[in-house]
C-alpha cells in the first residue's frame, strides 16, 4: 500500500487540452481525490474552469488505469465508482446532457480534494 502510495505522487501526468478546457477558460489543475471515510486517496484528476467538483467527467479522470478511458465505455455499463480500500459509494455513472458527456455525479461530501503540484 504505502508503494503504491508513493508511487501515485511521483507519476507525472499531463493536462488535457481540447474544447471543453477551452470553453472552462483554458485553466486546470490537477486533483488528488481522496475517500471521506478513510481517507486514502482513490483518483487523480483534472479538474477544468472553477467551481465545486461535482462530477468527474470520465475522460479527466488520469489514475488510477481502473477507471481512465471510461469515456470509450457505455456510461450505463460502468460500475458505480467506489472506494477501493473501504468500498464507501462515491458516486454513479450519468449522462451529462448539456454537453453529453459521461461522468460520475459525486455524492454529497463523499470526496476530499486537494490541488496537485506536479514537479514538472
Ligand atoms: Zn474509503
Amino acid at each position: 500500500m504505502t508503494f503504491q502510495r508513493i508511487n501515485i505522487f511521483i507519476m507525472i501526468f499531463d493536462l488535457k487540452k481540447d474544447c471543453y478546457q477551452k470553453k472552462r477558460g483554458s485553466y486546470s489543475r490537477l486533483l488528488n481525490l481522496f475517500c471521506r471515510v478513510c481517507k486514502k486517496q482513490f483518483a487523480v484528476y483534472q479538474k477544468d474552469g472553477a467551481g465545486n467538483l461535482r462530477r468527474l467527467y470520465f475522460d479527466r479522470i488520469l489514475y488510477p488505469k481502473k477507471i481512465v478511458h471510461l469515456e470509450k465505455k457505455l456510461w450505463s455499463s460502468v460500475p458505480p465508482l467506489s472506494c477501493h480500500s473501504c468500498r464507501e459509494a462515491l458516486g454513479t455513472p450519468y449522462l451529462y446532457k448539456k454537453e453529453h458527456r459521461k461522468a460520475f455525479k459525486l455524492y454529497q461530501d463523499a470526496v476530499i480534494k486537494k490541488i496537485r503540484k506536479n514537479k514538472s
